[in-house]
């Protein structure tokens, strides 16, 4: 997508991390070590960092982490002998998804509990590196994993990745513009960035040009919780969203 973007005229500028943001006047000044930057429009790309960086401002954004773990198995030679990959799979009696990764399988992990990664504040030193794994969390739901596919239980594990993933209170990103800041627009708090970052980022860019979005977008409205939200209320309902997030919607 860098590339992409460069190509049509775009300047990406990495490994220049934002210290502060302001309004002056009719633009924004974005504080960087390495000088300062000035902009009409800002988007706030900033996933569980948004949180913090946005706190200045009086902007108080549900945005909270927690540990995510995914499973990625040795290779399965039946997997390997066949001619087409495997679909994607949601499973509501694990709780988990599963698709084919190489020749094996990835398991994406919802605990029924999950555990809430640096509520104190993201750490400065941090560079999104993975978090050590804690797989007796997950026993429950491997059980049931190895009842529903037995090819998952007859192949070794290869790697466990746990990793911090962003949440909002409903499990849906906060998109478009802040109200009362004008040029400011948010983009974070993505649990699925991967698979509907690219949607959401032309859905925005849409949004952003022709000043109203192309469809009804007041699901991921980034004004939609307020600023009132207390944390504990955010956190339960993140919670709940994380752990009800497989289930079919007639056991919801
Ligand atoms: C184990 C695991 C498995 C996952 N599997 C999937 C999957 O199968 N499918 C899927 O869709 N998603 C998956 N996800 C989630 C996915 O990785 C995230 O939803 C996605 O990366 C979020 O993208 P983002 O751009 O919002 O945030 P990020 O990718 O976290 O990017 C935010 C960026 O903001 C930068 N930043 C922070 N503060 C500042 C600042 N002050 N100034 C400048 N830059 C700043 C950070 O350095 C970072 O690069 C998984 C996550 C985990 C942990």
């Amino acid at each position: 997508m860098a590339k992409a973007a460069r190509i049509l005229g775009a300047q990406v500028e990495r490994f220049r991390p934002v210290d502060a943001l302001y309004q002056n006047k009719d633009h924004w000044v974005l504080e960087t070590e390495k000088g300062n930057i000035s902009a009409q429009n800002v988007v706030i790309a900033a996933s569980f960092w948004a949180r913090e960086l946005m706190a200045p401002l009086g902007l108080n954004l549900p945005l909270f982490a927690t540990q995510h773990h995914e499973l990625i198995t040795e290779e399965i030679p039946r997997i390997k002998e066949m001619d087409r990959n495997l679909p994607a799979m949601r499973d509501s009696y694990v709780s988990c998804s599963v698709r084919q990764e190489a020749n094996g399988l990835l398991a994406g992990i919802y605990e029924s509990e999950p555990e809430f990664w640096s509520l104190e504040g993201i750490p400065k030193d941090f560079k999104e590196e993975l978090l050590p794994p804690n797989i007796d969390r997950l026993a429950s739901h491997l059980e049931r994993l190895c009842e529903r596919m037995p090819a998952f239980a007859e192949a070794g594990i290869k790697l466990v990745n746990n990793g911090p993933m962003c949440w909002t209170p409903d499990g849906l990103p906060m998109l478009g513009p802040m109200p009362n800041q004008n040029g400011l627009w948010m983009a974070s708090g993505f649990n699925v960035g991967i698979g509907t970052g690219g949607g959401a980022g032309e859905f925005l860019a849409h949004w952003m040009i022709q000043g109203q979005p192309l469809f009804d977008l007041s699901s991921v409205h980034a004004d939609r919780f307020g600023n009132d939200m207390t944390t504990e209320y955010a956190l339960n309902s993140i919670r709940k969203v994380y752990a009800r997030g497989y289930q079919l919607p007639n056991s919801i």
